[in-house]
């Protein structure tokens, strides 16, 4: 089946590197194209990416951004293939770019790549031939985050101008902090960073967002509280003395989500630690938690980035 309302978004670049330096109009056509896709989300849309080949190469851990774009690609008509990093080269001691080049030799189409080194999708994509789409570089950016969070958000509440968005926790090791702070100032919403000093960077100051050290005070009258998870994997050192003293002061529960608005609701990109950023309560609570809406439209965010990026093959 082809969709007929919209046309596939239309980006001026080859590659999705990051939502910096995307104009708003491209950001919105994907937003509309990934609203048109989730209309629709038993259906298979089989013509427009037939005949090519994703390789999603991930050399850090995901569950959902993976699977996402292996069920996007394939309801496109795309042939997948995941390279997993434990079971290949790249532990012999293989340099990224190597690997990329060895990749590259079998033409696929489009690589999407997720690295714990800021900036190596860019890298890639001046080495190979293949569309590269950033699925996370270090602590740089996740557009296809930043774009799924935003498609909840738009489809939630009708429009993201005018929405006070918090975005709470570890902002400074946070690719998914960096990249909604693109998009959804871009597209006008009201955002502040809430965070120990410790995981704030004061460069933030500088860029128009409201920088609070107090949960409470933070998400005073907010539309969206996104909660986002310690990523130690990043930290240098003793950011946090201990996840049960950052828990009583930084954790999101349900008596503190009523300093919030009253029909606010709360996010999160996953994966949670319950009981460290978020309380079960409110993680499961249906009425206040978006989580699952965001998986689900994490799929129709990564068909409409995948359709785009293969106008250009
Ligand atoms: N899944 C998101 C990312 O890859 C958030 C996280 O890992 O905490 O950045």
């Amino acid at each position: 089946m082809l969709l007929s309302n919209t046309k596939p978004a239309s980006l001026s670049k080859r590659h999705i590197l990051g939502i910096e330096g995307m104009p708003v109009h491209e950001m919105m056509g994907l937003l509309a194209r990934a609203s048109e896709f989730a209309d629709h989300p038993k259906e298979t849309f089989h013509d427009c990416l037939r005949g090519r080949t994703i390789v999603n190469l991930f050399y850090e851990n995901s569950t959902r951004t993976r699977v996402s774009f292996e069920v996007a690609g394939k309801r496109l008509g795309a042939s997948i293939l995941n390279i997993s990093v434990a079971g290949s080269s790249v532990k012999k001691g293989e340099t990224l770019i190597d690997t990329a080049t060895t990749l590259n030799a079998m033409h696929p189409d489009i690589l999407v790549v997720r690295h714990n080194a800021s900036g190596a999708p860019a890298l890639l994509s001046q080495h190979i031939d293949a569309a590269i789409i950033n699925a996370g570089d270090g602590r740089h950016e996740h557009p296809t985050q930043a774009l799924l969070d935003a498609l909840t958000i738009q489809r939630k509440f009708g429009q993201i101008a005018g929405l006070k968005i918090a975005i709470c926790g570890d902002i400074t090791n946070s690719r998914v902090a960096r990249s909604n702070l693109l998009l959804l100032g871009s597209l006008g919403a009201e955002l502040r960073f809430v965070s120990p000093s410790t995981l704030l960077p004061s460069a933030f100051d500088d860029m128009g967002v409201d920088c609070y050290t107090d949960l409470e005070a933070g998400i005073e009258n907010c539309d969206i509280v996104m909660m986002l998870r310690l990523q130690q994997e990043r930290m240098e050192g003793r950011e946090v003395p201990s996840q049960h003293e950052y828990f009583h002061f930084f954790g999101l529960n349900a008596e503190k989500l009523h300093r919030a608005a009253p029909n606010a609701f709360v996010m999160h990109p996953g994966p949670m630690n319950r009981g460290v950023e978020i309380d079960s309560q409110i993680a499961d609570d249906k009425l206040k938690s978006l989580i699952q809406t965001q998986v689900e439209l994490g799929v129709a965010a990564r068909m409409a980035c995948l359709e785009a990026v293969a106008q250009h093959l």
